[in-house]
């Protein structure tokens, strides 16, 4: 699952992609789009379609995302002209990821429910998610290998906010017999999520937890579900809990 966001249409077009920074880190946050690192300083603005590949479309809003330096460096060039097309004929919230496009984007509205995170084990590996149709399990899977997400700092940081994530939510089910989550602890959990990123771990961690829990008050989950929704810009409104039942 990488977080699916939804860009608006910025104020002004730029004649400059630099310029795009400041809204494009306001309106889907200062996270990689692809692994969800967080990036500080200077945003590094992404070009879906490589500055390389298709100079005319450099400064224009609908091919801008942010990646860190890894997830730039290995996409490179890689997403062929064919998928560069695809990508550009429909830039922006798909009903589902484009036929035949061979790898999956954030900024299509399901490319969270087509990732997996590992629960258990030393290292949090990203996966296409189980039971997901095969098409698009290869273009996750083709996404993860492009991309390389299960290298370098990127999955040493994935795993760390793995762990606190699962502290937390222990600290919420140890605080879980009334209906309301505690405000000091859900203010505790965002700035906590926001400061380590890995929006989608702390999605899948949260629903783990509250599986594990036989949780089933709808409304606390609704809260905490808005909470994560709401705190990371841009996240496309709609995104529900993982049912992670099967994950690794
Ligand atoms: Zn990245």
């Amino acid at each position: 699952m990488m977080r699916s966001v939804v860009k608006k249409d910025p104020r002004r077009e730029a004649f400059d992609y630099r310029f795009h920074a400041i809204t494009l880190a306001r309106q889907i946050g200062e996270y990689c789009s692809y692994c969800e690192i967080p990036v500080r300083g200077a945003l590094p603005v992404e070009h879906i379609i490589a500055k390389a590949d298709q100079s005319q479309f450099q400064n224009a809003w609908g091919n801008l995302l942010v990646a860190c330096n890894p997830c730039n460096s290995n996409k490179g060039t890689k997403i062929n002209q064919a998928s560069a097309a695809l990508r550009w004929i429909w830039p922006v919230m798909l009903p589902a990821p484009a036929q035949g496009d061979p790898v999956i984007w954030p900024d299509n509205q399901f490319s969270y429910d087509c990732f997996a995170y590992r629960l258990g084990g030393n290292q949090c590996e990203v996966s296409s998610r189980p039971g997901i149709d095969a098409g698009l399990a290869t273009r996750a899977n083709r996404t993860i290998a492009d991309l390389k997400l299960n290298e370098d700092r990127r999955i040493e940081c994935r795993t760390a906010a793995r762990t606190a994530a699962t502290t937390m939510a222990r600290w919420l089910a140890f605080n879980g017999n009334d209906h309301n989550t505690p405000a000091c602890l859900k203010e505790e959990i965002v700035a906590t999520a926001k400061a380590m990123g890995f929006w989608s771990v702390w999605m899948t961690v949260f629903s783990r937890q509250m599986e594990g829990m036989g949780v089933s008050d709808l409304r606390r989950q609704e809260v905490l579900r808005e909470l994560f929704v709401q705190t990371f810009p841009g996240t496309y409104p709609d995104t529900a809990f993982p049912s992670t039942a099967g994950w690794p």
